[in-house]
């Protein structure tokens, strides 16, 4: 039994050590004692190998909580090991809900900020762009404060590092108003949804589509703030087992597993299901008013692998349907939909929203499918529209090609080898993506 698995189950790791600090002091101790190479863990919903380590892990889920909101400047601190679902509870508690979130809540908020995870709506920018402040712990247990007024150039590279630089322990957020959003969710032939794009990503604050690649119709999901009532809160443990819905689509995948030509019919049935509004909440008709934390996240208890690119803005709906048309006439087996959402440009140094307004698309596969041929694929076509690769999800992505696609690229790492000149937070994944070999502990360095 390996002692760390993410999400899917994909990615193992044997840590010698597991740290589990529940203070500062005790992350500053651990940081300070650990021999070797140290990998940091959020709550491990990154598909790639970001925190394999057989040396330290730093696992932060004791260090959560509030520290402070300041009511004025619309910020709030919290400890970094958070789970976003937590955050949000406390948050609209005393009045306050987040900017945007994604489609799930159970993330740490340092976790997402460190890949760079977002929402869907055209003015929106990722979780990175909340961050104000962070405290991080490099190796040897040093502190370090980051904000634009202190040490800004740490601060500009912490705000999306895959945990590349040291261990954030607190994280200042910009934060709202709490505030009620009104979901809708309807089903149109895909045709008509292309037409209407540019209409749809502004009619409403947050839009997203689906589209099970064999069906001729996606599934349209919509946000907007509202005034109406909201509907009583959500029992606390909803979304942690799954439903019978759910328990039913993941008898169809396992079914679509052992039988793969099935895909197709399958994937067709369930966008027929959506459309008559009993297969998710999100393709239901009519609409549900919920406070911003309940309205966002939906429960996610079918496991999958998942890939997704960030594209210029203008190029979205080419690449969708090169995807669509390479499944089809390869027919390709895959019952999962295809995710399309929006992202505003940031100025964010490894931000795949850098200086450019984006779409989204994920592909997922069943996490009992061989995912490899169709990643292969989708990535040609994505790199062909001159995409990036989100940071916790599946791509072949290395250091070369990153120095092309990022125009921060070289003064992200200069900021990360001054704060860890012994590449000690890099692990063989992140050794592809910075192009340093990790922490030798025989030698004592990291040998380029
Ligand atoms: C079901 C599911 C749904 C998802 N939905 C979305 C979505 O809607 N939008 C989206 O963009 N992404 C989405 N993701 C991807 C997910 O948000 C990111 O992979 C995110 O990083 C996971 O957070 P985590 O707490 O699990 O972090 P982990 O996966 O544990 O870690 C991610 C990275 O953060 C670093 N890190 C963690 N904590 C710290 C810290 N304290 N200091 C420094 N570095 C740290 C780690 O070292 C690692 O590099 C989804 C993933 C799953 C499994």
């Amino acid at each position: 039994m390996p002692k760390w698995s993410n999400w899917s189950g994909w990615v193992k790791s044997n840590p010698a050590v597991i740290a589990k600090p529940d203070t500062e002091d005790a992350l500053i101790k651990a940081m300070a004692a650990a021999p070797g190479q140290v990998r940091v863990a959020g709550s491990g919903h990154s598909f790639t190998g970001l925190c394999a380590t057989d040396a330290t892990l730093i696992d932060l889920s004791r260090l959560k909580g509030l520290i402070d909101l300041d009511r004025t400047k619309q910020e709030a601190t919290f400890w970094a090991g958070t789970p976003i679902h937590e955050m949000t509870q406390e948050l609209y508690e005393r009045g306050y809900g987040l900017i945007n979130q994604g489609d799930i809540d159970r993330q740490t908020i340092s976790g997402a900020v460190s890949t760079g995870t977002h929402g869907t709506g055209i003015d929106l920018c990722a979780f990175p762009s909340m961050v104000r402040a962070v405290q991080l712990i490099v190796p040897g247990g040093e502190v370090i404060k980051a904000s634009p007024a202190e040490n800004s150039d740490v601060f500009e590279a912490a705000r999306l590092s895959l945990g590349s630089l040291g261990v954030i322990s607190q994280i200042t957020l910009a934060v709202q108003p709490a505030y009620k959003l009104v979901e809708r969710g309807w089903t149109m032939p895909l045709a008509d949804c292309f037409n209407a794009i540019e209409a749809l990503k502004t009619a409403t604050r947050h839009f997203e589509f689906f589209w099970f690649p064999y069906a001729d119709d996606v599934i349209c999901k919509s946000l907007d703030i509202t005034d109406e009532p909201a509907k009583p809160p959500r029992d606390h443990d909803r979304g942690r087992t799954a439903s019978a819905e759910e328990k039913r689509v993941r008898a169809m995948f396992d079914l679509t597993a052992r039988v793969p030509i099935l895909s197709a019919p399958v994937t067709r049935y369930m966008t027929h299901q959506a459309k008559k509004g009993s297969m998710q909440r999100h393709a239901k008709s009519g609409s549900s008013v919920r406070w911003s934390h309940e309205a966002f996240p939906s429960p996610r208890n079918i496991k999958f692998n998942e890939m997704e690119w960030a594209l210029p803005a203008e190029v979205g709906l080419d690449a969708l349907r090169e995807v669509v048309a390479h499944i089809r006439q390869k027919s390709v087996r895959v019952a999962f939909p295809l995710e399309f959402r929006f992202v505003a440009a940031d100025d964010i140094w490894l931000s795949p929203f850098n200086g450019r307004d984006s779409v989204t698309i994920a592909v997922h596969q069943y996490y009992k499918q061989n995912y490899e041929g169709l990643f292969d694929a989708c990535e040609t076509i994505f790199r062909s529209y001159e995409g990036r690769p989100h940071w916790g999800k599946l791509h072949r992505a290395t250091e070369p090609d990153f120095a092309r696609m990022y125009p921060d690229w070289l003064y992200f790492q200069q900021v990360r080898r001054m704060v860890d000149p012994e590449g000690r937070m890099l692990n063989t994944h992140l050794s592809t993506i910075f192009g340093d070999k990790p922490y030798d502990p025989a030698s004592g360095a990291n040998i380029n």
